[in-house]
């Protein structure tokens, strides 16, 4: 199971300033996301719109539903974060509400027209490597993520990481984009994830636990790349649902049922 590595950008992509100030507070409530799943064709050679077929969008949706409610395997957890507590429920839910299919292929996935991303995840799927435009930081809204179709549908957890970009998260070891470049502790703002150096098995060989876990303490983490993360933490989860709460209101209040 190969995924790429995932970068975060933050140029025009970002919607500035959706914050609204409404002295909400958070009741717990399922926080329920329309997604828009954008297939792009690129080629007789990647014809994702045929390739990703109905079976492989509900697959995923439901990988990240499993995911987003703490209902996945856990069983490779680390029991650092066990022992602690730590580990988080989202109570988020995901359902499809629109695939659009595009036959011709945009070099740059932020050249797909979005749908209303206040209110939907668009999931642009095609020839592209996994990224995220930003992350739900103070002041910018990303507007999409893109998804190598590859990646999608194929169990390897990539469109979760993405949608933590999303939500607002950063990486565990704390700074936008690439891990290979980084070399010292930095803050992911999140308390309780252990400060780590770098990402979690660079080299893509995909063990389980990771070949590198003993310098590598969040490697479980949704938000590192090892083959074996499988949760997001309590403070995670207190930072995307402040994060939409802040930024997405319209969701979190279209959340009623
Ligand atoms: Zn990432």
């Amino acid at each position: 199971m190969r995924y790429f590595l995932c970068l975060i950008f933050c140029l025009s992509l970002c919607k500035i300033n959706g914050q609204v100030n409404t002295g909400i507070t958070d009741d717990g409530r399922i926080i329920k996301i329309p997604v828009v799943i954008h297939l792009v064709k690129k080629g007789k050679k990647h014809n994702v719109p045929q390739i990703i077929t109905k079976e492989i969008i509900e697959k995923e949706l439901k990988d990240l539903n499993t995911n987003f409610s703490a209902q996945n395997d856990m069983s490779t957890l680390n029991d650092y974060f066990v022992s602690r507590d730590l580990i988080g429920k989202p109570n988020f839910q995901f359902y499809l509400k629109e695939v659009i299919k595009h036959k011709r292929h945009k070099r740059r996935a932020k050249r797909i027209k979005r749908v209303d991303p206040d209110k939907n995840l668009n999931i642009i799927v095609g020839k592209y490597g996994n990224a995220s435009p930003c992350t739900l930081a103070e002041g910018y809204e990303p507007e999409f993520i893109q998804i190598d179709y590859t990646n999608f549908g194929d169990g390897s957890q990539t469109v979760t990481h993405e949608v933590g970009h999303w939500l607002g998260l950063f990486h565990v070891w704390g700074i936008k984009g690439s891990c290979k470049k980084r070399r010292t502790l930095q803050s992911d703002y999140v308390d309780d994830t252990p400060l780590q150096i770098g990402c979690t098995d660079v080299k893509r060989v995909n063990e389980c636990p990771p070949i590198d876990a003993s310098s590598k303490p969040n490697y479980n983490n949704f938000m590192d790349y090892s083959s074996c993360r499988c949760f997001f933490t309590k403070g995670q989860v207190k930072t995307i649902r402040e994060k939409v709460i802040k930024f997405r209101n319209i969701i979190f209040t279209n959340s009623i049922d």
